[in-house]
Parts: C-alpha cells; structure tokens; sequence
C-alpha cells in the first residue's frame, strides 16, 4: 500500500475509468466518471502549478459538497500541496484567521463573488485566489495537466484540518499521508467494506474529517459513486437514496433522527450499511434506525486528531451504545489522571496510539505537548469504560461532565432516558451555574413535528427513572437545537444564564 494520499484516486482511476465516481442530488442525470475525474484533478493541478503553487504549500479550499471540492481537493494532493479544508459557512474575519494560521499559499473557494471570501483574503495577504463555479462549469485547467502524484514522504502533511480541540480556539491538525491513506483505506475495508459497485450518499460536510475520510476518501479509493448532497436536507437525502438506490448512508446520530421523521414507507431496501459517528448515537435511534433502514447501524468514534476513525463496530460483532473497538493498528485505552489504566467497567479518559494519530497542531508545541505525551498517546478529552469483551463505552465529554454538589453527572445518560419519551426528537443536558451546587443539571428538548409535551412531563419522566441527583431541575422545551457544521449538537451555543435563572434554589 502506497502512503501517497494523492495515489489513492489516480490508482482507482486507471483501474476503472468509465465506472462513475461522483453523482450530484440536485442535478440528476449528470454523472463524472472516473476518467474525467481524474482529467479535470490533473488540469487543475497544472491550473496551481501555473501559479506558482508548489509541494508543501498549504492551499485552503472553502466548498460545500460538489465536484469543484472534490476536483480542487485531490488537485491539491497531486502537485504535493498540503489541503486547508474550510467550512463555507465561515465569514471575513474568520476566514482571515484560518489562511493567516495556516499560511496559505493560495486560497481556493467556491462562490467567486463572495465578498467574505474577498475580504478575508484581503486581510490576510493572500497571494493566489481562484474563486470557482461549484456548479458544472469545469474549474481553471493548466497549460499542461498534471498525470501524476509529486512524491511526499508518509510524514509529511497532506491534510490540516482545523478544530477547537478539547479547549481554545481553533488550531490545525497535521495529519500526513500515512494518517489519511490509512484512515481510507480501513474505512472502505473495514467500516464499509465496499465494493466498486456501492453507492454511497456524501451529505457529511466534506470539510470535516468524517465526510472526507470515510464518504470521500473510502469510496474513491474503491471504485464506488458518491453522490454529493450539497446540504443536508432529509427530504433529499431519502429522495438520493431512493433515486440512486444508494447502498450507504454516513451520518451524525441527529442526521438519523431527521432522516426517520420523513421517511414514510418509501423504500430504502437497497442500504446495506450505514454508519454513524461524531457524536453519541442515542441507543434508542439505533434501535429505531436499525429497525427501519433494515440494515446494520453502526457506530465508530474519533476525533478530527485521529483521522478522524479510532475505534468502530463490525457488523458482526457489536454492542448497543458502544463505540466498538480500535481500528486495526491503533491502541486505545482507558486511564485515570496519572495515565494508568483504570480496572474494566470504571470511568476513565480515552488515549489513543496508533496510525490514525496526527503529527501535531501545527505551530503550537505546548498544545501538542498538552495532548500528544512522548510515548504517542493522544488524550482526547472524552471519558469511557470498557466491558469485559473489550467494547468501549463513551460516557461523555470531560467538560461536558457535570459536578452537581459534588456528585458527578453524566448528560449522556440523562439524553438517553430523555430520548426513551415518544414526543423528544433530540436532546441536549448540560451543567449551569448554581449558587448552592456549583452545578444545577438542566435539559433542552425538541419535540416532534405534532407532539406535544409539557416541561414538567418530561423531567417527571425523567425524574421516575433515574436516581435523584440526577434529574433536571430544569426543562426547556425549544424549536430547535444550535447544530454545527455537521450537524451535532452545540451545547456551548445553548444560552446556559438564562436555564439558570430558573434553577430551583
Ligand atoms: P471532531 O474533532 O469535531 O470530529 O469531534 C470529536 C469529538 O466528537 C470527540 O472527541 C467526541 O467527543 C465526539 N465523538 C465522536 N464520535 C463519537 C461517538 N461515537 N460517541 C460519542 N462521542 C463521539
């Protein structure tokens, strides 16, 4: 196996040329095959090239999912340019922060007039923009097309992809050729185990490491299509599935809940596997989604640092609720605050050794040295037990952990009985600040579209089911839940002074 993230498309491409490689949702009958793929990466990359865009540079692209990401994308792999992935939702100031942190080279986003885009560009002193079309129209192509991929070492960069991390503002996570050719290719063997003839539904942003890793990077290193949802919508995403009779379907646990909620009896017996990750998959979803989809549901984990897979659940061995167990060739354990391994069935925090693990944050030693220790384990920040088969069991985030009158809660299990009540679609339970406790927990709900419940239901509901510490004293019952990107749940965004003010004393 080559460690050249850039040779994974070139090598499916020589091998299946007239196979379709890339569907649009929203623009049926076009189809790209494999050949003009391939085509249009190596006149982009001449089209870089021509600008003076060499190997090492670091090159930022700003894109929803359409072919100019995925064409941009493996361009800037070929002529050994390092990727910049960047939300398009981003505005001026935080697109300056992002090239400036970078040190892009060249900034390369989709809408060509968008004064955003200009203006970050302009702040930061970029020296090459190429705004693109994201529709069909072809992106610049060179003078002379690039065929083939520009050596890089397996250590060195292919990708830097930005996240917050456990803690601060954004920082860029290193992650090599050998990161990212690993994490595709254990995902198409492992996670997906695919086959040229899958159909695969891209609607995972691909600027995130989950949507590029394991729809992106897995699918085109096989040989199967992927069709691009330019955003996620449910009514689409059935009508791609149905359309194309897709065979997987990648997703984030509220992605499901959406999905479930439109799907009526139309037919998606052409899925046989989907995959969730990103944040915890409610075991009640599964059970629903499982049932429904009627194929495998399966839940991995990781971390934009790991690639982003560390740990999944194979078809046929699985848990409920786990998060399965390490990739092959990655170590993870559990251990307490001085790193030592905690006994079976005790809570501890996440390491992680193995390929999957990125290099660094990139200019910021004592970042890296706050995760990554001398012996490659990376702390994630993310707090689990093990059973006695092995499987792994995330209970939460370490700062989403909430300290009520010394007593540790954990929302995940709070959403969980939440979720167990037939009029919440999605939940969220955090800590807010309270006088007497230190920590008041409190739970924001979604209903339904068409179902109705008080806020003194449900924390009755809750408060029947779980011991008494840990019920919320406070419910809030809202339209909405504040998603990021991907389309998580943002329990920072949830405006915690005002749950607060209604805490019991
Ligand atoms: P990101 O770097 O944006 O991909 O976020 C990584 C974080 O998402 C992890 O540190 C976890 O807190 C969370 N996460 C990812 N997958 C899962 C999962 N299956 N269960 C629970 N949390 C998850």
């Amino acid at each position: 196996m080559g460690l050249n993230l850039a040779a994974l498309l070139s090598q499916t491409a020589a091998a299946r040329p007239h196979a379709t490689a890339l569907r649009r949702s929203d623009a049926p009958g076009e189809a790209l095959s494999y050949g003009r793929l391939d085509e249009q990466v190596a006149g982009f990359a001449g089209a870089l090239r021509d600008r003076g865009v060499a190997a090492g540079d670091r090159v930022a692209l700003m894109a929803p999912n359409v072919p100019g990401f995925v064409i941009a994308y493996w361009a800037i792999l070929r002529i050994g340019a390092v990727v910049v992935p960047m939300n398009p939702l981003l505005k001026a100031r935080e697109i300056a922060y992002y090239l400036e942190d970078s040190g892009a080279r060249a900034f390369l986003h989709l809408d060509a007039l968008s004064t955003e885009a200009q203006a970050g560009a302009a702040a930061a002193g970029v020296a090459t923009v190429i705004g693109f079309d994201g529709g069909s129209s072809p992106l610049p192509q060179g003078e002379r097309p690039v065929a083939s991929w520009t050596p890089r070492g397996a250590d060195d960069a292919a990708v830097l992809l930005y996240t917050s991390g456990t803690t601060g503002s954004p920082k860029g996570a290193v992650l090599t050729h050998s990161n990212m050719t690993w994490n595709a290719h254990v995902g198409a063997i492992d996670l997906l185990e695919a086959t040229p003839e899958d159909v695969v539904i891209g609607t995972l942003p691909l600027f995130h490491s989950f949507g590029q890793s394991v729809a992106m990077n897995a699918t085109l290193a096989t040989g199967g299509t992927l069709v691009l949802v330019p955003r996620f919508d449910p009514e689409e995403v059935v009508r791609a599935i149905v359309g194309r009779r897709a065979t997987i379907f990648l997703g984030v646990p509220t992605m499901y809940g959406a999905l479930l909620q439109v799907l009526g009896d139309r037919d998606v017996s052409s899925l046989r596997r989907c995959l969730a990750g990103g944040a915890a998959l409610p075991v009640e979803l599964l059970t629903a989604a499982r049932e429904r989809l009627g194929c495998p549901v399966l839940e991995g984990y990781g971390l934009s640092e790991t690639s982003p897979v560390a740990s999944f659940n194979r078809a046929d061995d699985w848990r409920a609720g786990s998060i399965g167990k390490p990739i092959r060739g990655v170590e993870l354990r559990v251990v307490d605050g001085d790193a030592r391994p905690v006994p079976v069935g005790e809570v501890g925090e996440i390491q992680i050794r193995g390929h999957c693990v990125m290099a660094e944050y990139l200019g910021r030693p004592e970042a890296t040295a706050a995760v990554l220790d001398a012996d490659g384990w990376l702390s994630t920040g993310d707090l689990a037990r093990t059973d006695e088969d092995g499987f792994v069991y995330v209970v939460d985030r370490s700062k989403d952990l909430i300290l009520r009158g010394g007593m540790n809660v954990y929302p995940r299990e709070i959403e969980e009985v939440l979720y167990h009540h037939p009029a919440v679609a999605e939940a969220a339970v955090l800590g807010v600040p309270h006088e007497q406790l230190g920590e008041e927990v409190a739970a924001v709900v979604a209903l339904r579209p068409g179902a109705a419940a008080s806020e003194d239901e449900l924390r009755e509901f809750v408060r029947e089911r779980i011991a008494a510490y840990k019920y919320p004293r406070v419910v809030r019952v809202v339209a909405a839940l504040p998603k990021g990107p991907t389309g998580k749940i943002l329990k920072r965004e949830i405006d915690r002074a005002s749950l607060a003010a209604t805490a019991p004393s």
